[in-house]
This record gives C-alpha cells, sequence and structure tokens, in this order.
C-alpha cells in the first residue's frame, strides 16, 4: 500500500500516518520529495484500513499495490489447491468434477430416480437443494430438512457425494455432519457471518459468485472462509448480472481465467443459472472447459416441465448422457479427463 501526503502536510500529520500504518505490523518507508511525501507499507498491509487512512489530515491518496486477499492469493501458493469433496474425490487436478441433479428436492422417488441417471451418465456428485433461496415468498421454499433426508437416502443409494445450499447459520451444524459439500449461494456470497461461521467448519465449501460481485470481492468472500481455517473452497461461477435480458443472467467465461490466474483455488462453472435455458446448457459447459474451468455443476431434472424450481434451465438425463459424451471429447482437447 502506498500513501500520498497532501502538498504542505504538517510534521504532525505524517507521524500520525505512520503511526496508523505501523498499527498494523508493516515497516513503513519514507520517500520524501521536493513537493510530496510518499509512505509505503512493507509487510502484511491487508490489515491497514484504507478509508480510515484516506479520512487522515495531510493524506492526498491511498492506493493498493497488491491484491487484499493473501490466503486466495497464487502468488503466496503457486500450486493448483486440489480440494477433495469426498474420500478419493476431488477437485482441481486433471481430472474434472462433474456436478448434476435437480435444482430441488422434491420427492424421494424424484431425487433418487435422477441421481442414478446422473450417476450412470458419469456424474461424480449430486446436487439438490433442500433449502431454497426464492425471490419471491410465495414460491415453493424447499423441502427443508425431509429435503436434507432425501439427499442423504439418494447418497446410500447411489454412493454420489451431495452438494446442497446452507442459507442459515442456524443449520451449519446439522450440516457440517450431513453434507458433503456445503454450497453458499450467489445470494448469500457476501453474508460474512455465515462465512465466518464456515471457515471453522470441516466440508469443502462451493462458493458461487455473487449476482452483480467483481472478481476481487468473490475472492475476499473465499477468504473469508479460508482465513479462518477452512482450505477447502472451490469458487462456482454462475453468471452474473448485466444489462443483457435473453439470458437469466450472462456468463463470464473470462472471469474463469482471471481467478485461475489470480487464485490457487478450483473454479467449477454453473451453466444451468447462468443462462436460465436449457438447450444453452450443453455449448456452455463445453465452453466452460476449454476455458480451463475445474468442473461443472448442472441442473438435470427428470421431467423438467413439471419442476418446482428451475424447470427451464433444467436439462433431461439423457440430454446429460449427451453432455457428458461431449465433455468428455473437449476434457482430452484441453490435457483434462472426466
Ligand atoms: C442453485 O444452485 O439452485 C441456486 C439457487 O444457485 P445461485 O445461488 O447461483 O442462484
Ligand atoms: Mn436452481
Amino acid at each position: 500500500m502506498v500513501i500520498i501526503m497532501k502538498p504542505g502536510h504538517t510534521r504532525k500529520e505524517l507521524d500520525r500516518a505512520i503511526q496508523e500504518m505501523e498499527k498494523s505490523g508493516v515497516n513503513v518507508m519514507i520517500s520524501r520529495g521536493s513537493e510530496t511525501t510518499i509512505l509505503g507499507a512493507e509487510g502484511n498491509a491487508a490489515g491497514i484500513d484504507m478509508e480510515k487512512m484516506e479520512a487522515l489530515p495531510g493524506v492526498e491518496r491511498v492506493m493498493r499495490v497488491s491484491e487484499p486477499y493473501k490466503k486466495a492469493n497464487r502468488k503466496y501458493h503457486p500450486d493448483d489447491s486440489v480440494v477433495e469433496i469426498a474420500p478419493g474425490m476431488t477437485v482441481g487436478g486433471k481430472k474434472l468434477l462433474v456436478v448434476a441433479g435437480p435444482c430441488s428436492v422434491e420427492s424421494e422417488a424424484q431425487i433418487t430416480g435422477v441421481a442414478q441417471s446422473v450417476k450412470d451418465a458419469g456424474a461424480q456428485a449430486l446436487r439438490g437443494g433442500a433449502f431454497k433461496p426464492r425471490t419471491s415468498p410465495y414460491a415453493f421454499q424447499g423441502m427443508g430438512y425431509a429435503g436434507l433426508d432425501l439427499l442423504e437416502k439418494a447418497r446410500v443409494h447411489t454412493g454420489l457425494p451431495v452438494v446442497t445450499e446452507l442459507m442459515s447459520t442456524d443449520d451449519i451444524g446439522y450440516f457440517a455432519e450431513h453434507v458433503d459439500v456445503i454450497q453458499v449461494g450467489a445470494r448469500n456470497m457476501q453474508n460474512f457471518d455465515l462465512l465466518k461461521r464456515l471457515g471453522k467448519v470441516d466440508k469443502p465449501i462451493l462458493l458461487k459468485r455473487g449476482l452483480s460481485a467483481t472478481i476481487e470481492e468473490w475472492l475476499m468472500s473465499a477468504e473469508y472462509i479460508l482465513a479462518g481455517g477452512n482450505e477447502r473452497v472451490i469458487l462456482c461461477e454462475r453468471g452474473v448480472r448485466t444489462f443483457e435480458s435473453f439470458t437469466r443472467n450472462t456468463l463470464d467465461l473470462s472471469a474463469v481465467l482471471a481467478v485461475k490466474k489470480q487464485s490457487h483455488l478450483p473454479v467449477v462453472v454453473d451453466p444451468s443459472h447462468a443462462s436460465g435455458q436449457a438447450w444453452m446448457v450443453e455449448r456452455l459447459s463445453l465452453a466452460a472447459i476449454a476455458a480451463g474451468a475445474d468442473g461443472l455443476i448442472i441442473e438435470v431434472h427428470n421431467d423438467p416441465v413439471r419442476a418446482l424450481c428451475d424447470g427451464q434451465q433444467s436439462i433431461t438425463p439423457d440430454q446429460f448422457g449427451t453432455l457428458m459424451v461431449k465433455v468428455g471429447q473437449i476434457a482430452a482437447c484441453v490435457g483434462r479427463e472426466v
């Protein structure tokens, strides 16, 4: 971090700025020119409050010269993180992770049926929401704990580990015992209470990108979990809100490349929520793998027309089977495997 003092600042103002920086443990380097004085922080400047510095008398401007995320930063962890999601199953290595299943758990027959079909087609994990973040309070809110029970039955039936969304800090204990991968949805990406608590949980966390989150904000959310001591974070690009209304969101594939450059964490892509349209899911999945994503999370429903949530973007098990074959071909082209 670099602090530029105002021309004509006083000695007292300079000392105050230096003192403020030193409070967070950095070494302060002072460069005095004829017009102005510049202070540079040597060491970990993450603890310096930029806004507070900027408000100090005599301070002209505060600039960051390194990223505010440290634990998520590839600079300090050059190798890709390989995150274990179940015994012997990882994401972030050569092998891609494909998670598939319905938006929501609706019944035992539905979830075990879809679980079996996606497993047969090559999915390694099952998705399904039991607690649903819906825009309308009158829309189906998910089956809650009964839905988690059904996911466990589907896991017993198929052996697939389960990925499901947590919305409330109240449920963390239960999720930590009964779920394999805890999903933080787009709407909760900046629920810092939730993130802090998940930093203390011994389960992998699938952290979806917020509806309008910048890459830096997304990585800072990951930083919350990592800073708490939980190193098993998987990022998920699920499209961001733009001016375009043809698609539900705009899939930001360049974010996959950016995040993989800036961070060592694995990144998966959710083409279902990104596009909101079933017919786009296959091509976007292939593009995501070609772009270097470490995996996919895809909504698959046995009967999309009757789905209680997100039917329009759900593909059928047959379509998922075709998609998996093509994903395998693209994976081979980019040195990956499914
Ligand atoms: C979901 O996965 O069903 C979901 C609600 O996703 P998102 O948080 O990305 O909207
Ligand atoms: Mn959904």
